[in-house]
């Protein structure tokens, strides 16, 4: 009996096989401070991100893309900015929109966002709501 493997799907991402001992290399830094202060709390945010500076480095990626997005949540969306290297967390609350990182409710880490797919159906849902989000 052979293992099944999901089918493609529409999704954005897909499923890659890391071997055990990179898995584990991972995790540990997953504990470590330094994760915490990059924002990086999931293997997937470890992963995407090593694959995409070797990526890089090696001319195979776009190097005008300046932001990045590390994950969403229920709260709102983590966007790496790669040009001043810094976490901008940016709240999609009943209220409205809100950039942790320039403490302002309109900023190019929220424009950026803004453009993204996945957040843009989190936004439209919850302005249907009642919350306080921008029109896309
Ligand atoms: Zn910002």
């Amino acid at each position: 009996m052979s293992k099944k493997y999901p089918e493609e799907t529409v999704s954005k991402h897909a499923t890659v096989r890391l071997p055990k001992g990179l898995l584990k290399a991972i995790e540990e830094f997953l504990e470590s401070e330094q994760a915490k202060k990059m924002g990086f709390l999931h293997i997937t945010d470890v992963a995407t991100a090593a694959v995409r500076d070797f990526l890089k480095s090696h001319g195979y990626y776009p190097l005008e893309e300046r932001f990045v997005i590390i994950n969403h949540d229920e709260k709102g969306v983590k966007v790496f900015d790669l040009q001043n290297r810094r976490t901008a967390d940016v709240y999609i609350k009943p209220k409205g929109i809100w950039c942790a990182l320039c403490m302002k409710d309109s900023c190019e880490h929220i424009d950026f966002v803004l453009q993204d797919r996945e957040s843009q159906t989190l936004i439209k849902r919850k302005r249907m709501e009642g919350w306080n989000l921008p029109e896309i």
